[in-house]
């Protein structure tokens, strides 16, 4: 059976759908949010990530490293200890062969993604069964984009149903049709991201076109009966009134579009960044309180429900 990679597998979240949920998060995302709050997630393969909280800056895993160069470390902290010369034959990229992560002793360092098939899956989230039922829960796939796993997300969606458990899938919308027909035709509600309708500022921030994701919406909404837009705000990147307004027209002309979750900004993903080999964000600013319900109001005066948060 297909095996899927997975970042985690987070327990009572209340954000991601009804009642009380685990949410799993699948790896791989064909968009690269300027934003994104689990840029770990993007990488469809497993990595390795420095933990910025835990790590001491101890160069431990700089002289582990056969490359001489782990993943995540700071120039400024390499710089405070003696250069490490490459092995003989060291990759030029990273291997993952873990070295790093054996050598720091405060577990700073850790590997990101790992396999599960369908049913094992299944056995860990039926230890949440209690909860499930007694909020009328369930189970989120999220990512990432977990359409970018379609053949194990399948499996999984299938394996809940069996169970008789509430399934959510939270998709960026950048998927091929017939693959999101299948999913949609699987699972009991949609959480549908939709960032921008600018075409050309979606691409600049969001590194791939909007024109899929917004044909997807406009079939899902008339074939799924259940869809939670998610739009997180972001004054730099989408908080102009005219392009709220415009996503709010566009929400308000889908009937499956059951509410609207505005998601305020955070900088919860930046430290990982700096734990990964990848550029920090742009300096991007949560959205002031006076920002926020302006812009519920203009969701609101389009006829949506609208929450605030997940
Ligand atoms: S996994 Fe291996 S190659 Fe990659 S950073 Fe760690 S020690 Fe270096
Ligand atoms: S990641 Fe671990 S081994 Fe590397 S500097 Fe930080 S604490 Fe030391």
């Amino acid at each position: 059976m297909i095996a899927g990679l997975i970042t985690n597998i987070q327990r009572y979240s209340v954000h991601d759908g009804p009642g009380i949920r685990t949410t799993v998060f699948l790896k791989g995302c064909p968009l690269a949010c300027a934003w994104c709050h689990n840029p770990e997630t993007i990488n469809p393969r497993p990595h390795v990530m420095r933990v910025e909280a835990r790590c001491i800056r101890c160069g431990s895993c700089l002289a582990a490293c056969p490359r001489g160069d782990p993943v995540g470390l700071p120039s400024a902290v390499k710089a405070g200890f003696p250069s490490v010369t490459p092995q003989p034959g060291a990759p030029a990229e990273c291997s993952v062969c873990a070295a790093c992560i054996e050598a720091c002793p405060v577990n700073g360092r850790t590997l990101v993604g790992r396999e599960l098939t369908p049913a094992a899956l299944r056995a860990e989230l039926l230890h949440d069964r209690l909860f499930f039922d007694e909020s009328r829960g369930g189970v989120t796939f999220s990512g990432g984009e977990p359409l970018r796993q379609g053949e194990f997300l399948l499996a999984a969606l299938a394996l809940c149903c069996e169970e008789g458990i509430h399934t959510a899938v939270d998709t960026c919308g950048h998927a091929p049709r017939e693959l999101v027909q299948r999913v949609a035709a699987a699972c009991d509600l949609v959480l549908y991201d939709l960032k921008l309708l600018d075409a050309d500022r979606h691409a600049r921030f969001c590194g791939a076109s909007n024109r899929l994701i917004l044909e997807n919406l406009h079939w899902l909404a008339r074939h799924h009966p259940r869809v939670w837009l998610r739009i997180p705000l972001i004054p730099e990147v989408n908080g102009d009134p005219g392009e709220l307004a415009a996503m709010a027209r566009l929400a308000a002309s889908l009937p499956a579009v059951e509410q609207v979750n505005l998601l305020p900004y955070h900088a919860i993903g930046t430290h990982k960044r700096d734990g990964l080999a990848t550029h920090p964000p742009p300096a991007f600013k949560p959205p002031s309180t006076p920002q926020i319900e302006a812009a519920r109001r203009i969701f609101e005066q389009a006829g949506l429900r609208v929450c605030i948060g997940g």
